[in-house]
């Protein structure tokens, strides 16, 4: 079972999300266990205080390293288990993507800290985490969102936590492209037809429309993504043909 604690001052924030849908389901089918932790808890002095002013002066309040490094310290002894990784929210970090979520959920157990206020002490940073992650170019109020999102990816990776209808194996990115449009019930909506192939019956046919599809959503929005994947033969001769429609 996958452990995850996320060290954060605002543990009430995670209870609707941790609460519901998949990531709710998951705990109950114990392929993950949650722990959420007020790190303002570990402060070892009288008033609880975690932040202070920075160094040489400036706006903003800084994260002190002794509650977090030692909120840590405590997780890992208490997980019982031998590696840990411990992933800092920062905007300054590795941006975040599916490959990351996948190398994640193949560990054991993984810590995430929340920051807040201007930011942290820089030693959390050098000598405490393993991880830093941002969740995209622009700055939030504190790493609870980010934490959350990432959590949800990386739960519903985890064996038996999706069931086949809802299986991951072909979404956007797991494939290295975007994923093919969808429609469902009725064939004619006001006029508007679904796609006759995907009414033939014909599986064959309606795998290599899906393909198709997810080639031309790829080149027409995130072309860039071509960069990092190999395609067969047989994708090299549908994304040319695509191509050419748009010359
Ligand atoms: N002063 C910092 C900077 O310019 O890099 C920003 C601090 S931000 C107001 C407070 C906290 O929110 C950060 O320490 C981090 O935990 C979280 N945060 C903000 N933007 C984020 C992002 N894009 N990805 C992940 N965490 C983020």
């Amino acid at each position: 079972m996958m452990k995850i604690d996320v060290l954060t001052l605002f543990p009430e924030m995670f209870s609707g999300v941790f609460g519901q849908s998949i990531l709710k389901k998951a705990e109950e089918k114990n392929a993950v266990n949650y722990n959420v932790v007020n790190f303002r808890d570990y402060a070892d002095n009288k008033h609880n205080t975690v932040d202070d002013y920075p160094y040489g002066g400036g706006a903003g309040m800084v994260l002190k390293p002794q509650p977090i490094f030692d909120a840590v310290a405590a997780l890992k002894e208490s997980s019982g288990m031998e590696k840990t990784r411990v992933i800092l929210l920062c905007p300054q970090g590795e941006r975040y993507s599916q490959a990351k979520a996948e190398e994640l959920a193949k560990e054991e157990h993984l810590v995430f800290i929340c920051g807040h206020y201007e930011g942290y002490d820089e030693r959390i940073r050098e000598h405490l985490v393993t991880d830093e992650i941002s969740i995209g170019d622009y700055v939030l109020t504190g790493g609870e969102l980010g934490s959350m999102v990432i959590i949800d990816s990386i739960v519903r990776l985890l064996p038996e936590v999706l069931g086949n209808e809802e299986s991951h194996m072909k979404d956007s990115f797991s494939t290295g492209m975007l994923e093919h449009p969808h429609y469902t019930r009725p064939a004619d909506f006001r006029g508007m037809k679904v796609p006759q192939t995907l009414l033939s019956g014909n599986h064959k046919l309606i795998e290599e429309w899906r393909t198709k599809e997810s080639l031309r959503r790829t080149f027409l929005r995130r072309p860039d993504l071509f960069d990092q994947i190999t395609l067969t033969s047989e994708q090299e001769k549908w994304l040319d043909e695509i191509e050419k429609e748009y010359k």
